[in-house]
């Protein structure tokens, strides 16, 4: 089957596994396939706000199981990436999901009113205050270095978009004229770790976003499956870039045979 071609398979959540709080049909049934023969899964997922956890348990809620150690979050990919630069003291804008993890990772986070840090780190933040993007920007003004989980413009709401990270990121870029670095999806980061999660080797990328998850693949020269369950569509696949490797109806192409 067409898995078997990879070492890893690294799956996107919403649009590919789920919709809001439904399993897409084919998910379940393919991903116990999967397991059964060996795959290795990763979950990742540029929502900074969750923990593994988190992620694990809305899968399991929906009938797929996934494992913590399974899932690699915006929020862990960050904080590896910067606990492998020596870490250092941050200022955060986010929620429980990146707090824990740089935590996690040996980050020192610093809250209240620092004059200095060595970090400001942005992720999704639903309660953030102008206070704390006032203190983020006067950080990054005295040196600190400016990091985002990912640059996501908006966040689907049921009623509507919501401000994302990338929206709540660019109040400080737009302060401050200073770029950031971003982790999350299209950037390489977050893929980097992925594929570490899943064992290295050569992996293929599965998701329904060619802006996103499939713009960071094709970055990387790495193979990716469109799937037609969530945002883009074939005649997007077709006539827009980034070229997916395949365009497949569902993820259940993932059983079927190696090529086409
Ligand atoms: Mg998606």
């Amino acid at each position: 089957m067409l898995a078997d071609a990879y070492d890893c398979l690294l799956l996107d959540l919403d649009g590919v596994l789920f919709r809001g709080d439904e399993a897409i049909p084919a998910a379940p049934p393919t991903l116990a396939e999967l397991r059964r023969a060996g795959a290795k899964l990763v979950f990742l997922t540029n929502n900074s706000s969750r923990t593994p956890e988190q992620v694990a348990a809305k899968l399991t809620g929906v009938g797929i199981v996934a494992e913590p150690a399974e899932v690699v979050t915006s929020a862990l990919a960050t904080a590896e990436l910067l606990a492998t630069r020596g870490g250092g003291r941050a200022f955060v804008v986010g929620q429980e999901g990146v707090r824990r993890a740089l935590e996690e990772a040996g980050i020192d986070v610093v809250d209240g009113q620092p004059a200095r840090t060595d970090l400001v780190v942005v992720g999704f933040d639903g309660s953030v205050t102008y206070d704390r993007l006032k203190r983020a920007c006067l950080l990054v003004q005295r040196g600190a270095a400016l990091v985002a989980t990912n640059a996501d413009a908006s966040y689907p709401a049921a009623d509507g978009l919501w401000p994302g990270a990338g929206a709540l990121l660019s109040v400080i870029t737009t302060t401050t004229g200073v770029e950031a670095e971003i982790v999350g999806k299209p950037f390489a980061p977050l893929y980097e770790a992925a594929r570490r999660r899943g064992g290295g080797g050569r992996p293929l990328v599965i998701g329904d976003r060619l802006d996103t998850d499939i713009e960071g693949a094709t970055r990387l020269g790495w193979d990716s499956m469109l799937v037609l369950t969530g945002v883009s569509t074939r005649e997007q696949a077709e006539t827009m870039g980034p070229r997916p490797t395949l365009v497949a109806e569902d993820i259940s192409r993932l059983l079927g045979p190696p090529s086409g």
